[in-house]
């Protein structure tokens, strides 16, 4: 077992051998730390605390919150460095056992340094030395003396009267119920004063340690959802990747197999992209079970956050959802772990602590031995490449669930097209078609904004940022320039700068400008615009989207924020205005992204009783992608891109890693790279089995002022690759240019720049 190799520290049976802590602390440093016990404790008090148990702890100038890693009797540390930590924060490890070893292996597969990673898989509050107790939520209950009040006690009293009818129904009332029930504090005031109920913190495990598991049944599966739920098996570890199309049913495979789970008392964790957890997701599965849900979302405050982990860590939260980062959820009673959508990108966090936590989903379930289900409609190659060499059991859903038929394609070839703001005739007219039929329409351009650019008609000047190797937005609500990149804002200048013409003109397509062009084309329909813009405001998505699920005609346009976790029922046609962008990008994971995205867009149409139509435009048709892809859907272009992956050294075939520098100066971070190829050349020379490639400008080389470059490693084996990177980085914190450049590791890069 991996738990005696990571925590194999010596019995220490004599009281008067020395006693050290080693620790964790959230420096950039790449190495634990070690501390003497606290001072005002006998040393044979403190060799009992556990691995995991969060410390209060002088560093430098500064108090930190640390991980106590091993106690032990001997250290490299000269007496005089050795300081006392302060004290626990509590005395229950904040990391579970399990949980602990999970992250310290993340930390070394992902050349992390420890301590980051640990205080990343922590709640803020416990990072900030708060002590993790379950508040339990406030409310009433009856006393002794309520509960012997006969029936119509209190006439006078109306409200009071109400809320002692309801404690007798219901026994408990949380506090925040009140105001639903028409009540308020002063009626639960009164009624503490005469002594007919009393304050009652109720812990969850009350209201859900009995009666039924279900509060909606289960719908009957198809045959191939039923053959699905029975291969998947839940007393061992196996690795489920669960292919089907949107719409096809896989939501309905996960509530029953995760019904099964909770029948055996044990937890359910659930993982969705950043912007998949939506309402309309979390609302179908509080649907389906009657025990509660507890959802990680960005919603939540740092409190709500801590309460949500301690009840999934002391098993009263049976079912958890939540975003990357709850893959670090503990759980009392683990059952399963099943992650949707797993091809998002989303899961992979893309700074400080670079875990993917989709792969570690496949760590932590092999170390619990419990299921996991890797959910898609889209399948990465990574996982695809998984099944074929039976890695993973593939499960297939072919066929829609319920009545619903897969959309019809059709490619619109836009060269030699008069456009009207990006949209070609036909495709106006197929729109118009279904908005006086009283249908939706969802409009999809991955670029939020008025246009990508300004030009001046004169001179060809295009607005650049001045900070980046990036042209800035043209935004017209408010009007003004932006860099996506890197936040800069300045004024639309009204001359060129460069020939001082005022002929200046937005180029090509935004969701704002194709929002406009639509409000003119159809002066009668509603238009919704779904961007980043539109919905900063807090619950706006759902104010914005309510007509829609309301089914009245209108028109969606938007971004990809629309094309994950929702599931639009009367949208029989989705109008995909520019499929190229992900054709010919610089990074080789560009066309597998672009497949994914316009399938999962593809996908909003037709899912209920209506069929549904997608149009996609064009200036490519002819490309074997896009080709591929439309005609013969996502399967068959996969096979070709793994060829092609195959062909060309790249994953899942080869393990690639990429240690990144940037600078103000550029000449800073070349140098560094350049040191670090040779460094890692010394340790292991460039072979076929593990090459080199770069110093490489990074496809933005400039970024917020920063220049950016980066050295790739690719490997033929994951092994021999994770000790160079691991030696490399020990050697390369050493150097005296490595505290002049801002530098990381990256494994299993999902960004190529
Ligand atoms: P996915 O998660 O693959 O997109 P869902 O599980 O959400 O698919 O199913 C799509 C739609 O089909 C939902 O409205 C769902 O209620 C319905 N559905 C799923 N399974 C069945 C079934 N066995 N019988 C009838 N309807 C089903
Ligand atoms: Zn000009
Ligand atoms: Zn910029």
């Amino acid at each position: 077992m991996l738990r005696s190799q990571v925590f194999h520290y010596p019995v220490i049976n004599s009281m008067s051998q020395p006693l050290y802590f080693e620790v964790a602390i959230p420096t950039p440093l790449r190495r634990r730390f070690d501390y003497l016990p606290p001072a005002d404790i006998a040393p044979h008090a403190a060799k009992d605390w556990q691995p995991g148990t969060l410390l209060h702890l002088p560093f430098g100038q500064q108090t930190l919150v640390g991980v106590l890693l091993a106690v032990k009797n001997h250290t490299q540390a000269s007496a005089d460095q050795l300081k006392p930590v302060l004290g626990r924060v509590e005395e229950q490890p904040a990391f579970t056992a399990e949980l602990l070893e999970l992250c310290l292996w993340a930390a070394d597969y992902y050349q992390s340094p420890v301590g980051e990673a640990l205080h990343t898989a922590l709640p803020a509050l416990l990072r900030q030395g708060e002590v993790a107790v379950l508040s339990g939520e406030q409310g009433y209950r009856l006393t002794q003396e309520g509960k012997g009040l006969p029936q119509g006690a209190l006439k006078r009293a109306a409200k009071q009267a109400r809320l002692l009818e309801l404690l007798q129904e219901r026994e408990w009332i949380s506090r925040s119920e009140l105001e639903a029930l028409g009540l308020n504090p002063t009626h639960a005031r009164a009624l503490l004063q005469k002594g007919l109920i009393e304050e009652h913190q109720l812990r969850l495990s009350e209201s859900a340690s009995s009666g039924p598991l279900l509060r909606e049944a289960p719908l009957p599966p198809s045959e191939e959802q039923a053959e699905a739920l029975a291969s998947i098996h839940l007393d061992r570890f196996e690795v489920s990747l669960l292919d089907g199309a949107t719409g096809s049913g896989k939501t309905e495979i996960y509530l029953q197999t995760i019904a099964k789970v909770l029948e055996s008392g044990r937890q359910a964790l659930v993982l969705v992209p950043e912007i998949g957890l939506t309402p309309q997701t979390l609302a179908r599965f509080q649907r389906r079970f009657a025990l509660p849900v507890v959802a990680l979302h960005s919603g939540l405050n740092d409190r709500e956050r801590l309460q949500a982990w301690i009840k999934a860590r002391e098993g009263e939260a049976r079912i958890i959802i939540g975003t990357r980062s709850a893959i670090f959820t503990p759980l009392k009673n683990p059952g399963i772990i099943i992650l949707d959508e797993e091809h998002d990108a989303s899961f992979k966090q893309q700074d400080g602590f670079r875990y993917s936590a989709r792969d570690l989903a496949v760590v932590r379930a092999s170390r619990l031995n419990i299921p996991l289900i890797l959910g898609s409609a889209t399948p990465s190659l990574e996982s695809l490449h998984n099944a074929r060499t039976k890695r993973y059991q593939l499960l297939r859903l072919r066929r829609r669930a319920g009545n619903a038929r897969p959309p019809s394609v059709q490619l619109v070839d836009l060269r030699r097209l008069a456009l009207h703001d990006g949209f070609a005739p036909e495709t106006l007219a197929a729109m118009a078609t279904e908005i006086s039929a009283g249908n939706q329409v969802l409009v999809f351009i991955n670029r939020r904004g008025f246009a990508p650019t300004l030009e001046c008609l004169d001179c060809g000047w295009l607005a650049q940022c001045n900070h980046c190797d990036a042209r800035m937005t043209v935004h017209q609500q408010p009007r003004h320039l932006h860099c996506h990149h890197c936040d800069h804002q300045r004024p639309l200048p009204r001359r060129c700068p460069e020939c001082h013409s005022s002929r200046l003109e937005p180029l090509g397509q935004g969701t704002e400008r194709s929002e406009t062009a639509l409000r003119q084309a159809f002066p009668a329909t509603p238009i919704i615009r779904v961007d980043r813009d539109s919905t900063r405001a807090k619950d706006s998505m759902d104010r914005l989207l309510q007509p829609v699920h309301q089914g009245q005609a209108c028109i969606l346009v938007g971004t990809q924020m629309l094309a994950k976790g929702h599931h639009f029922a009367d949208v029989t046609l989705v109008v995909i205005l520019d499929a190229d962008a992900g054709l010919f990008s610089a990074d080789f994971r560009g066309p597998e992204r672009m497949g994914q995205l316009l399938l999962q867009v593809a996908g909003r149409a037709g899912r209920a009783e209506k069929p549904g139509r997608v149009i996609l435009q064009s200036h490519h048709v002819d490309h074997p992608l896009v080709q591929t892809l439309m005609m013969q859907g996502y399967h068959p272009l996969a096979e070709l891109l793994l060829n092609e992956r195959h062909a060309s050294q790249l994953p899942p075939f080869r393990y690639l890693a990429l240690l990144r520098a940037e600078s103000k100066r550029p000449e800073l971070a070349l140098e560094f790279l350049r040191l670090a190829r040779q460094l890692a050349q010394q340790l292991c020379p460039s072979s076929p089995a593990l090459h080199y490639l770069g110093p490489l400008p990074a496809a933005m080389e400039r970024r917020g002022d920063r220049f950016r470059y980066l050295l790739q490693f690719n490997a033929a084996q994951r092994r021999p690759l994770q000790q160079l990177l691991s030696q490399l980085a020990q050697q390369l914190e050493r150097q005296a240019l490595a505290r002049r450049v801002r530098w990381s590791i990256d494994v299993d890069p999902q960004e190529m720049n």
